[in-house]
């Protein structure tokens, strides 16, 4: 298949991109750097030229608290315009089917878990990204609408909390995990005698290996159909606690542990219903958090000249 990869040099796209070559796919994979996907005769050019017959769609604004809390126009702006002309011209051009992936963050903040992909729209999302959150919810009913007025085989995912190389392992605003490997290592390194992490240690988040949202993109494209998201995750929870005591083991750091409570805990328990993913798809992911973060780990290590630090 001729496919168009969107985002492509991001986190998951870099999993993705060449389990789909090494599938044989002939796969155009672009980055920011090239096409605009804010001007529409830029992405009138990008389907001149490549024609794909599948995309997938990866390409969004991302950014932390802070920059979610100090530029919520700029979240809105680019999240939507990356979307409304891109998936106005892949209609035009002919695109079957297109697979676009949003987040577990457009659930509502008090969402109950396991969380059910029929939570969607039932209230909202977490204040500190709820532009960014608002705007990926709104992408996935574009897609949706595509599909609805014009048969289109258009579907959207939602991964759980992701983690795994080509992670962002900023100090200021990176994900649980990739945090933690990056302070515990540099700690290590220092020699420092203790650590500190935020909150209490007590939420439980439910993680997934990039890898695996790899293979369970590539198994939706076979077989999923269908105008509902569908949540792609482990399904299990883990504590902050046990995710910390697992990193510092990992990455062989033996001093002090202090939680740092002036910081927030977020959402309490946020652990995805994944009946659908596993009805829909037969998919179980293969990668346990203890294997995952060693490979994670490994990789920043040999990577650290070009981990996004
Ligand atoms: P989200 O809350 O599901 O969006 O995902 P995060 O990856 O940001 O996980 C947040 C949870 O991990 C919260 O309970 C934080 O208090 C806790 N946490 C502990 N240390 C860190 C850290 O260094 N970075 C982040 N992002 N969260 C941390």
């Amino acid at each position: 298949m001729t496919m168009l990869v969107t985002g492509a040099t991001g986190f998951i796209g870099s999993s993705l991109v060449p389990k789909l070559r090494q599938m044989g796919h002939n796969v155009t994979a672009l980055s920011s750097k090239d096409y605009n996907l804010l001007e529409q005769a830029e992405i009138r050019k990008l389907f001149k030229e490549h024609s794909p017959d599948t995309v997938f769609h990866l390409a969004a604004k991302v950014g932390g608290i802070v920059a979610n809390k100090t530029t919520p126009a700029e979240f809105i702006y680019n999240n939507l315009g990356l979307n409304t002309y891109f998936l106005e011209q892949a209609r035009q051009a002919g695109v079957k089917r297109l697979v676009y992936l949003f987040c577990g963050c457009a659930y509502s903040a008090d969402s109950p878990s396991p969380i059910k992909e029929e939570y969607l729209f039932k209230g909202l999302p977490d204040q500190n990204a709820m532009y960014y959150s608002i705007a990926k919810a709104t992408n996935f009913l574009q897609v949706q609408a595509y599909r609805k007025q014009y048969g289109l085989d258009w579907i959207s995912l939602i991964p759980g909390n992701a983690y795994g190389p080509n992670d962002n392992f900023s100090d200021k605003n990176s994900h649980v995990v990739p945090g933690l490997i990056r302070r515990f290592h540099f700690a290590k390194e220092n020699g420092d005698k203790s650590i500190t992490v935020w909150g209490t240690g007590s939420p439980v988040r439910d993680f997934i290996y990039v890898d695996d949202v790899a293979a369970a993109m590539l198994l939706a494209l076979q077989k999923y159909h269908s105008d509902q998201p569908m949540n792609i995750s482990a399904g299990k929870g883990t504590t902050i606690k046990e995710l910390v005591e697992l990193v510092g083991k990992t990455v062989g750091f033996e001093g002090e542990i202090i939680w740092d409570k002036t910081k927030p805990d977020g959402h309490h328990v946020k652990i995805f219903d994944v009946t659908r993913m596993r009805e829909e798809l037969g998919f179980e992911p293969k990668v346990d958090l203890i294997a995952g973060v060693k490979k994670t780990y490994d990789w920043f290590r040999d990577n650290i000249d070009k981990a996004r630090l």
